[in-house]
């Protein structure tokens, strides 16, 4: 087989280079300074602001002096993972790279081409001669991956363009608009206990093997959610079986659709053989409900340990009336895009822990005021039930303009190049975009990059041949961003 060309050279180069320098998120620092000693050394101004965020400068090409400034954007952190047992250290081992067919890929780690081919390409555009273009501003921001941190910490004023391009999409022929924002609210039960009854049955109820997910990516699957499913059986073994709890730990990650959970609780010995039918009943319309989305999803009840304490009455009675009334999935989809989630919620997690039951939710919308409304009716439901609530309003979304001038340059540019229109693609995850627009609200930016698979995973690759054709995109785009 033929190796495929790396090609543009220039951005490969650059790539090779930037694959050289540690660069974990939070641990910028050797990454920071080989892009102001690479800035510098093409004698360009070149900026560090407060959060580390780096800003090279690039006056504009002959014949392109008039044109409006342009921010070219990437993060310079990776995501630092590898398959297990291989000796690799991230903040001092170079990533090594492989070619397979038309993928690169790293030897046992991630690859880093999020975001490091969006870097290498805003290198190659600051040190090619012959790209022709307007006033440049590229900015390699930190810690995308974890924080957003760079992009969360950006001032006003460090940026003078107009419009921007973010570098850092995962799919050739994509570009996108809007993403969302997100919220978290977060309520606190205090914990009180009763004595449990003379002679009760206790049991553990367990969910298992749902497929969960990213609660912004993954919403619009229709996924059951692990939480909700529990709580629908304690309920109605609440309501029919005299049922007091004693534990419950379901859900996991703040940002993820729960894929388990469980619960202890006790009924009187006499409901013994009513909950078992219940049971049953119960899980076989979960199945018949979620036949299409979820194939592993599994129930279990089994006899568990009496413990000499349950919940009060009522506690476990606001608990499970908060849980069960609360709207969960999507709330809203898109008045601009067919078939785009606009606002969601995900009941993330339920935990005692200390004397206090924790539970976590997180809403998220591109629109600012829909994420603040879904925010305050969790709120309200968590209000009624008498637990304390934590709310943190969170990042903001990047709010959708399906007229934005530099979309119809990008489309266009795009359709010169390729014969064909790209998808015009908005996202329910946030983004840099999404900060960068709360700060900078009059600039207009749109987001895309070469095709990636497995991001975030040893299994990360990048599709060679489509760096070749973002570069082109690239530079027509540049070419044609109007005068100032
Ligand atoms: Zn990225």
């Amino acid at each position: 087989m033929t190796q495929v060309a790396l090609e543009p050279k220039r951005v490969f180069d650059c790539f090779a280079a930037v694959n050289a320098i540690p660069r974990p998120s939070n641990k910028e620092e050797k990454m920071m300074a080989f892009l102001t000693d690479f800035g510098r050394k093409l004698g360009l101004e070149t900026l560090q602001d407060e959060t580390g965020n780096i800003l090279i400068r690039k006056p504009a090409t002959k014949g392109y002096e008039n044109k409006a400034v342009t921010v070219v954007q990437s993060h310079m952190d990776m995501v630092c993972e590898k398959v297990a047992g291989l000796s690799f250290n991230f903040d001092t081992d170079p990533i090594q790279t492989e070619i397979e067919g038309e993928w690169m890929k790293a030897k046992g780690t991630t690859l880093g081409a999020d975001d490091g081919i969006g870097v290498a390409m805003q290198m190659a555009l600051l040190a090619d001669p012959e790209a022709e273009h307007g006033p440049l501003e590229c900015l390699f921001t930190r810690a995308e991956e974890t924080s957003l941190g760079g992009a969360s910490g950006i001032r006003p004023g460090f940026m003078t363009g107009k419009y921007l391009l973010n570098l850092d999409s995962e799919d050739e022929g994509q570009i996108f608009i809007s993403c969302a924002g997100g919220a978290n609210t977060n309520a606190t039960f205090d914990v009180t206990w009763q004595d449990a009854p003379e002679g009760s049955y206790f049991f553990r109820l367990s969910v298992k093997g749902l497929v969960g997910g990213h609660s912004g990516d993954d919403i619009e699957k229709k996924r059951a959610n692990a939480n909700l499913l529990l709580f629908r059986i304690l309920l109605r073994l609440m309501q029919e079986c005299d049922m007091k709890l004693a534990d419950v730990q379901s859900g996991g990650l703040h940002n993820a659709i729960p894929r388990d959970g469980s619960a202890v609780c006790c009924v009187p010995m006499a409901k013994k053989e009513d909950v078992r039918v219940l049971f049953n009943l119960l899980t076989a319309d979960f199945e018949n409900e979620y036949a299409t989305t979820e194939k592993s999803m599994e129930f279990n009840l089994e006899t568990a340990d009496p413990t000499p304490k349950v919940f009060s009455d009522d506690l476990t009675t606001r608990l499970v009336k908060a849980v069960i009334g609360l709207p969960n999935g999507i709330l809203a989809m898109s008045q601009d895009i067919d078939n785009f989630v606009e606002t969601s919620s995900n009941l993330a997690s339920i935990h005692l822990r200390d004397q206090k039951i924790y539970i976590e939710t997180m809403q998220r919308s591109n629109l600012t005021s829909k994420r603040l409304s879904a925010v305050d009716t969790i709120k309200s439901v968590f209000d009624l039930a008498g637990a304390k609530v934590d709310v943190n309003t969170g990042y903001p979304g990047w709010h959708l303009d399906p007229s934005s001038p530099l979309l119809g340059i990008a489309v266009d540019a795009y359709a010169r190049l390729y014969g064909k229109e790209p998808a015009v693609k908005a996202i329910h995850a946030g983004l840099e975009c999404g900060l960068f627009s709360e700060k900078y609200p009059e600039m207009d930016m749109i987001s895309f990059g070469p095709t990636l698979r497995g991001v975030h995973s040893p299994d990360e690759r990048l599709h060679i041949p489509t760096v070749k054709m973002v570069w082109d995109h690239l530079l027509e785009i540049l070419k044609n961003i109007p005068d100032a």
